[in-house]
């Protein structure tokens, strides 16, 4: 497919420092740049045996250094390059952020940045949790809009094997509970559903959350780099992980918020409370998909499942104008034809069942 027209919107005084461009970047299939997952740390103090199985990411697995991760006036130089782009959203990740010393400066930095459309960005983190229950008023004061906890299990052994940490989930449960406290809304919580691993939490999860304003999300397990385990047998789709919820709590289906969203929502018919489910194997929603990633050293990634990214790091120097690391990430996404989970099961795929050598999610950080 031919690169599309792109639109102009006005280039107007920036109040901000933004580079004045004139036009949202679209790629090859037309869907706009909207959206940024800033990885931030690839390291985790986790190791869920789905993302960074202990017997990979062990002692002398080579994490970067900390020489090699970008700074924060990089990752603010991108921030700004990306917005100028029409990206409206940063999402920061990891590995595990809240392990990434001093976050909060940079969320105070990003949080002062405008989109092009003239709206504050929207600054939203997701985290294991664990080390949010004594950080969260100190990231909301920063101007953290939002947070997504993972949480794959209410019940201590699930959780324990899954996580493969020794941790109580009450430290996880405080965490969410103190988000709620000090007012990032929403607040999340993301499980991602195995087979035979944890599916009996499926009910545990969203009876505890239901009535609280916490909204749940099932995630169909990806076959993301870091999944060594991953089969067709392991996922559990969407669709049964719904009729599990709806054995107890019927549901009502709640209208898109916006394009490009990666959840189906529901309400509970009965009771408070939102329950979401992202379908990524069993219905793929490539169509929509307006999210770049950079990863801790900086180099862009168009697709969860890609297996190679673009290295912004010349354009990162104080020397470059930030408009030509925007036209660099121009570049790339105009570039961009990818659509992995529409193509999964195409023949190119090696019918092992094998997962490709795809970049390790706790690199680029989902
Ligand atoms: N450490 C943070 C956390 O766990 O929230 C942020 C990084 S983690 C890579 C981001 C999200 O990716 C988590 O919600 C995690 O459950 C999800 N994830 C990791 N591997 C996955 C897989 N194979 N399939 C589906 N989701 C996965
Ligand atoms: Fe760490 Fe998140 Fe991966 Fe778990 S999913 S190992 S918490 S990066
Ligand atoms: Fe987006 Fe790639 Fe996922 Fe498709 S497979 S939704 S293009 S990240």
């Amino acid at each position: 497919m031919n690169a599309i027209a792109e639109p102009l919107i006005a280039a107007g005084p920036s109040s901000d420092g933004l580079p004045r461009i004139a036009a949202p970047a679209f790629d090859r299939l037309g869907r706009p740049l909207r959206d940024l997952r800033l990885s931030v740390i690839d390291q985790c103090n986790f190791r869920c045996t789905y993302c960074m199985p202990r017997h990979v990411f062990g002692a002398d697995y080579p994490f970067l250094r900390a020489s090699e991760r970008l700074s924060f006036d990089q990752m603010v130089k991108l921030a700004r390059a990306f917005a100028s782009l029409g990206v409206e959203k940063i999402r920061i990740t990891g590995g595990e952020p809240l392990l990434r010393r001093g976050l909060e400066a940079l969320i105070e930095r990003l949080a002062r940045l405008t989109a092009a459309s003239g709206k504050p960005m929207d600054i939203a983190m997701t985290t294991n949790g664990s080390l949010l229950a004594s950080r969260a008023r100190a990231l909301r004061d920063a101007g953290l809009g939002r947070v997504t906890v993972s949480l794959d299990a209410v019940d201590q052994g699930v959780f324990r094997r899954m996580s493969d940490v020794d941790l109580p989930v009450t430290r996880i449960l405080d965490g969410i509970e103190q988000a709620q406290a000090v007012g990032l809304a929403p607040v999340k919580v993301n499980a991602v559903i195995q087979r035979d691993v944890n599916d009996s939490q499926i009910l545990p999860l969203v009876r505890l959350f239901r009535n609280t304003g916490v909204a749940v999300r099932f995630i169909e397990y990806m076959d993301v780099g870091g999944a060594f385990d991953w089969s067709n047998a392991t996922v559990l789709t969407a669709r049964e992980i719904q009729a599990i919820v709806e054995s107890e709590f019927p549901l009502v289906p709640l209208p898109a918020e916006r394009e490009g969203a990666t959840a189906v929502k529901y309400r509970h018919a009965s009771g408070s409370g939102e329950v979401g489910f992202i379908s990524s194997i069993s219905a793929p929603f490539c169509g929509a998909c307006s999210r770049a990633r950079v990863s801790a050293d900086g180099q862009l990634y168009t697709c969860l499942f890609a297996t190679q990214g673009t290295d912004l790091n010349p354009w990162l120097g104080d020397a470059v104008p930030v408009e030509q690391l925007a036209e660099s990430i121009r570049a790339s996404w105009n570039a961009r034809d990818d659509r992995y989970s529409e193509l999964r099961w195409m023949p190119r795929k090696p019918a092992t069942g094998k997962v490709w050598p795809t970049v390790r999610m706790s690199l680029i950080g989902g």
